[in-house]
């Protein structure tokens, strides 16, 4: 009997366990234990009920076009219960000098594919237009190296793009800045689209133009769950066996010792010949400090952002008086500590009665860490105050809930993933150990359930079980 340890009971580390249970149902001769530190497994998934309405505290879709997550419900048994973004109602506004403005038609992330909508947009100053006319005549570039997703935004578009359509739109991925993230971690596609077309708007158009030829239909841009996404945790757990998870178990540190691992937790340690470890690389680095401090290093050099979610349910009168659309994000320039809003009711059926608002506000982020310290009635006054400006909400709210997310959002600065091919020759020299989470290749929830998949993949292969191999974090 082999025997797996995975330390970390987020959605990577549940989605490993569940590749592995599937591979002790189908008969391998294996064991494996999810330690997980919190007194709840899911990690960063949680819903909550309240007031009729379906809270998100953490993440409340993924990405259509990444398959990863839906699949996994798939195989749950979960098929029905996904649900599409309306993305009939998707508009999204900037807040520009104090007032929302629509992000126009054709803008596709940040690259405008139509012309007439943007040139009539006051999202941008004139001369920023004049630079989006120009940028169609760019010539192919090819980067000697890595780079900020600012500097390429801004060799195309100028800074106030960066200011007001790249940094927002990072901020509410990553919690992160355009001048920190790293083009090729983050925007593999826009490094691509360079170096072939010149132009990205050329380049954007050629793909919408292939897009549309194909025969697939448009699918809603994102996917979520009627239950909210609490219920993928919940089918996950309903799928493991309760003696295989270790809730409320801090794992301090994992040694090898042949011909396996030992695993020190609480007041003992355990023998495993595998483990995975699918928590951040910031508790990763902790757990191999003694084992390679190389290793711990590469690791411990991913930073991590935290991030605050305030959820406020209103009534009636709020939703007729809101705008229509998905909600709004804040550039820096602004100056406000909210970084967007989310105009829930709008977004996904089934998230709140039709005689309900609910308003999802997020703050923190690499630039506001001090707020994790405010207690959650002063992150509520700053969230009403800012909302009263924004939108001139003033109205009291039926409930309010505060989440906090310490470290929580990897940040993939410039040089990211050459740390991470360090980091893959560095773990191979360790036979047994596996690394998923959200700081290696994508920090979404479908990133992550592949990521926790394919450690999963790797273990069992070394183990010798026969598994199609994927590629590991
Ligand atoms: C507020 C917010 C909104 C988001 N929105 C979206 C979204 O809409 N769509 C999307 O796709 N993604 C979103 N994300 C990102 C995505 O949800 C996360 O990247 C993903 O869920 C991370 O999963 P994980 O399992 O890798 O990490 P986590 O969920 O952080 O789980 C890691 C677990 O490891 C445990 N752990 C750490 N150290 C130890 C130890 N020593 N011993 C035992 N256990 C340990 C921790 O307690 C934790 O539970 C959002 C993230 C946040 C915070």
């Amino acid at each position: 009997m082999k025997r797996i340890a995975i330390i970390g009971g987020g959605i990577s580390g549940l989605s490993a366990a569940f590749a592995l249970e599937q591979e002790r149902r189908a008969g391998a001769a294996l064991d494996y234990v999810v330690f997980e530190s919190s007194s709840r497994l899911g990690g960063v998934l949680v819903t909550d009920h309240v007031n009729g309405c379906l809270v998100e505290a953490g993440p409340d879709s993924f990405l259509t076009e990444k398959p990863w997550a839906s699949d996994l419900c798939r195989e749950l048994g979960l098929a029905d219960e996904l649900i599409g973004s309306n993305d009939a109602e998707r508009k999204t506004y900037i807040l520009v000098n104090g007032k929302l403005v629509v992000i126009p038609d054709g803008l596709m992330f940040m690259v405008p594919t139509k012309i007439l909508p943007t040139v009539l947009s006051p999202l941008f100053s004139f001369s920023t237009k004049l630079r989006m006319a120009r940028e169609w005549f760019h010539p192919p570039h090819k980067a000697n190296g890595d780079e900020t997703v600012a500097s390429l935004v801004e060799r195309h578009y100028g800074p106030e793009m960066v200011d007001r359509l790249a940094d927002p739109l990072l901020s509410g991925v990553y919690g992160g800045e355009a001048s920190q993230l790293s083009v090729r971690a983050v925007l593999p596609r826009f490094s691509d689209m360079e170096s072939q077309h010149g132009s990205l708007g050329r380049a954007m158009l050629a793909a919408r133009r292939k897009m549309h030829a194909s025969p697939n239909p448009a699918r809603p841009l994102f996917t979520s769950l009627k239950q909210g996404m609490q219920q993928m945790v919940d089918a996950l757990l309903a799928r493991l066996p309760a003696a295989s998870l270790r809730p409320g178990t801090v794992v301090q540190s994992i040694q090898p010792q042949a011909p396996g691992w030992v695993v020190s937790a609480g007041y003992g340690s355990d023998q495993f010949d595998a483990v995975i470890v699918a928590t951040s690389t910031q508790s990763g680095s902790k757990l191999l400090e003694i084992t390679s401090p190389e290793i711990a290093a590469e690791l411990r050099s991913i930073n991590y952002s935290s991030s605050v979610t305030v959820a406020l349910g209103y009534d009636q009168s709020v939703r007729a008086a809101l705008p229509p659309g998905f909600g709004f994000l804040v550039p820096r320039s602004e100056g406000k500590r909210m970084l967007a809003a989310t105009f829930v009711h709008n977004k996904f059926p089934h998230r709140a009665p039709e005689d309900r608002a609910l308003l999802r506000c997020f703050l923190g982020g690499a630039r506001d860490e001090a707020i994790l310290q405010f207690r959650d009635e002063e992150i509520l006054r700053i969230a009403r105050e800012e909302l009263h400006q924004i939108i001139g909400l003033t109205t009291e709210p039926l409930f309010a809930r505060v989440y906090k997310w310490p470290r929580a959002m990897a940040q993939y600065s410039v040089g990211h993933l050459e740390r991470l091919e360090r980091i893959e020759r560095l773990s191979d020299q360790l036979p047994g150990l596996a690394l998923a989470g959200n700081g290696y290749r994508g920090i979404g929830v479908p990133d992550c359930v592949r990521s926790g998949t394919a450690a999963a993949s790797k273990s069992l292969s070394v183990l010798g079980f026969k598994r199609p191999q994927l590629s590991p974090a």
